[in-house]
C-alpha cells in the first residue's frame, strides 16, 4: 500500500484508508480482496513523520480443534516512523522506521503487515461449539460422528447393567 508524501503533509488526522490484504502483500491469511481498514495518525517530526493507528481486517486462519478454515477479527495497533535520512540518534529495535524514497510516495505495506500478523490470536475456533477431532480416531466430528464415542456409551452402559444386575440379585 502506498502513501503519498503530500497526503502526509496536508493529512488532517486520523487519515482512514480501505484497502485489501493483496494491496499489503499478505498472502498467508485470507482472499487477495479481503478489506482492511487503517486509521493513521500522523504527526509530523520535524521533516521526518511519525506514523500510529489500528489497522482491522478479518483474517483466516485454522481451528485449533478441527483445523478447518477459521476466521478471526484482528485489530492491531500500529507506530512507526518515516525518516528522511538514518537518524543515528535511534537506536535499531527503539522504533521501526521506514526511509522516504526520493520519490512522492512510500509504500507503507511492512510495518502495517507485520503488526496485523503479531496480532493474530493463536487460538481460533471455527465456531464456538466446534466439536473438533475425535482424539481416537481424528474423525472431524462436526461432519461425522464416529463410533469411539459410541464405544464408550457401550461401557457406560454395560456398567450400568452390572450395577442393575447386582441390585437386583441382593
Ligand atoms: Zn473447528
Ligand atoms: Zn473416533
Amino acid at each position: 500500500m502506498k502513501i503519498l508524501l503530500g497526503e502526509l503533509q496536508d493529512s488532517v488526522s486520523p487519515l482512514t484508508k480501505r484497502t485489501t490484504l493483496g494491496d499489503l502483500s499478505i498472502e498467508e491469511f485470507g482472499d487477495k480482496q479481503t478489506p482492511v481498514t487503517i486509521s493513521i495518525e500522523v504527526h509530523p517530526r520535524g521533516d521526518d513523520f511519525e506514523l500510529s493507528g489500528r489497522i482491522r481486517a478479518r483474517l483466516e486462519t485454522v481451528c485449533d480443534r478441527c483445523l478447518a478454515t477459521a476466521k478471526a477479527a484482528v485489530d492491531a495497533e500500529f507506530n512507526f516512523w518515516l525518516l528522511t535520512e538514518e537518524r543515528p540518534d535511534l537506536s535499531p529495535g527503539e522504533v521501526e522506521y521506514l526511509l522516504i524514497p526520493n520519490t512522492r510516495e512510500i509504500d507503507i505495506s511492512a510495518p502495517l503487515a507485520e503488526s496485523l500478523r503479531l496480532e493474530i490470536p493463536s487460538k481460533v475456533l471455527c465456531r464456538e461449539d466446534c466439536r473438533g477431532l475425535c482424539p481416537r480416531c481424528g474423525t472431524d466430528l462436526n461432519h461425522k460422528q464416529c463410533t469411539c464415542d459410541a464405544e464408550k456409551i457401550d461401557e457406560r452402559w454395560s456398567q450400568l447393567s452390572d450395577l442393575k444386575k447386582r441390585m437386583e440379585s441382593e
